[in-house]
């Protein structure tokens, strides 16, 4: 007995009808998107895409870390990607609560000290979002025929607005 059985037993599901054997990986709808790690945002289906047609990151509010740089470097390179999207979203953790706000509530769940976790916290989010879509079009590996936009998605309404 495994505390992933359920999910295991669904993955035995979902092989049973898999359709992307011998999927060669690439976006296939030219598309990355940088997004949240929030349970509320389905980055495919948001967008009208099926698996396969994107490449996705996330990470928490949805930032063009380096990493999501590493990720976009690749995509446009290698993995067919021509459009990014930067997407944070509303009532977003990582928009409404300050580090020492997150660092109190680990504190509290671990019952140990987190003031030395850093957390990437977002005091204006169109002006981040903002910065952050200059960084994926500044970048020097990153061509200027890659369209590059974002977006606020609106957890309530299922809506993206574009802003940058
Ligand atoms: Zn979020």
């Amino acid at each position: 007995m495994s505390e992933f059985d359920d999910l295991l037993a669904a993955n035995r599901q979902f092989a049973e009808s898999f359709a992307l054997s011998g999927f060669d990986g690439v976006a296939h709808a030219g598309v990355a998107v940088v997004t949240c790690m929030d349970s509320r945002i389905d980055p495919l289906g948001m967008l009208g895409l099926e698996p396969g047609g994107a490449k996705i990151f996330r990470n928490p509010g949805g930032r063009v870390t380096q990493q999501a740089l590493e990720a976009l470097v690749l995509g446009v390179h290698i993995l067919a990607v021509r459009r990014v999207l930067v997407v944070p979203h509303t009532r977003c953790a990582m928009a409404t609560a300050t580090q020492n706000e997150l660092r109190d509530l680990v504190a509290a769940s671990s019952g140990q000290d987190a003031s030395w976790q850093s957390f990437g916290v977002v005091a204006d989010q169109e002006a981040s979002l903002r910065e952050d879509v200059a960084k994926v079009l500044s970048h020097p590996l990153i061509p200027a025929t890659v369209q590059v936009g974002g977006f606020m998605y609106d957890v309530d309404t299922g809506l993206l607005d574009e802003l940058a």
